[in-house]
This record gives C-alpha cells, sequence and structure tokens, in this order.
C-alpha cells in the first residue's frame, strides 16, 4: 500500500497541474481551426464555375463557398456568388443548396472574411468589380453608408434582399444603376 502512494502523489500533482494547460491549449486549438475556416484559399487554377474567369487576380473581390463534403466553390465577385447560392444545381450538378456550410464574403475595407449574413452589401457606386456593377460586402452598417456616401451609391442591402432580379439589373447596368 505504501508504494503506492507516492506514484498517487504524483499524479495527483501532474493532474493539478498540467490539465488546466491542457484545456487552455485544446481551447486555442479549437479557436484557431474555427479562425482557419474564415480564411479563403485560392490557386492559380480555381475558376469562377458561373462565368468561368479565374478567380486568383480578383483577390479583393473573392467570396466563396464551402461544403458539406469538404470541398468549396470561389467566386470572382459577389454576383457570381449569389447566382450560384439561388441555383447551385445549374453551375455544378454534384451540389445541393442544403449541402453549403460556409459563405464566405470579403469586407472591401479592411478585407477580413465575414459570413455572408453578417455583411452589408452596398449597391450602385462607382466602384466597378471584374464583372461591372457589384455588390460590395461591409462588415457593419456604417462602414457601407460611409462608403455609399464617399461613392455615390444607391443602397444598403442585406443578404436576403439579394434576387436574380437585382443581379441582373447589376449586369445591365452601363453607367449607373437604377433600382426601383
Ligand atoms: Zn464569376
Amino acid at each position: 500500500m505504501k508504494n503506492l502512494i507516492y506514484p498517487i502523489i504524483t499524479l495527483f500533482f501532474i493532474t493539478m497541474f498540467f490539465t488546466p494547460d491542457a484545456c487552455a491549449l485544446d481551447l486555442s486549438r479549437k479557436k484557431k481551426k474555427a479562425e482557419r475556416k474564415l480564411y479563403i484559399t485560392v490557386t492559380k487554377k480555381d475558376r469562377c464555375p458561373v462565368c468561368g474567369m479565374f478567380v486568383h487576380p480578383y483577390q479583393k473581390w473573392i467570396t466563396q463557398i464551402q461544403f458539406k463534403n469538404g470541398s468549396h466553390h470561389s467566386f470572382d465577385g459577389m454576383k457570381c456568388m449569389c447566382r450560384f447560392y439561388i441555383d447551385p444545381e445549374k453551375y455544378d450538378a454534384t451540389k445541393k443548396k442544403q449541402d453549403i456550410t460556409l459563405i464566405l464574403v470579403r469586407d472591401y475595407y479592411t478585407l477580413k472574411f465575414i459570413p455572408y449574413d453578417k455583411a452589408f452589401y452596398a449597391v450602385g457606386s462607382d466602384v466597378f468589380g471584374p464583372m461591372g456593377h457589384e455588390l460590395i460586402p461591409f462588415d457593419s452598417q456604417k462602414n457601407a453608408d460611409i462608403f455609399l456616401s464617399d461613392h455615390n451609391g444607391l443602397k444598403v442591402l442585406r443578404f436576403d434582399d439579394i434576387n436574380t432580379e437585382l443581379l441582373d439589373k447589376l449586369d445591365k447596368a452601363k453607367k449607373t444603376v437604377t433600382l426601383d
């Protein structure tokens, strides 16, 4: 019995001193994993499934849809991503809307990636994307409003306001966008 006391005490101290560290390490790992998911990596070969353009040259405009099976599609701008979101199977027969796990857009000022449903989108401004007029994402209403007044924008929208009709209008618009 006496022989067992030292190992038990030693074990007790090891547990005391190392468990909190181990927990902290585990937490920071989890945090890192979550942060990593909020980053988009694209290769020079990645093409937008909607318009066929290479996305790599348009880092500032890149958006991404991630799927349950770990695959993803990257887009050269919001308009293409929205068209895909509205009808995924039209552009990739293997993808369904319910397979989508995360959609990331890029804040125009900070270039940080943010979830699509947290963003505020400025439309009708004098800033053009690779495919003409764009929906320009911001992480706050305040920044979207500042951009709107700096760049003669028309409106700030949320993701749920975006539909095919609006995308068509943005595509067809020449110098200025008219929304009613
Ligand atoms: Zn595209």
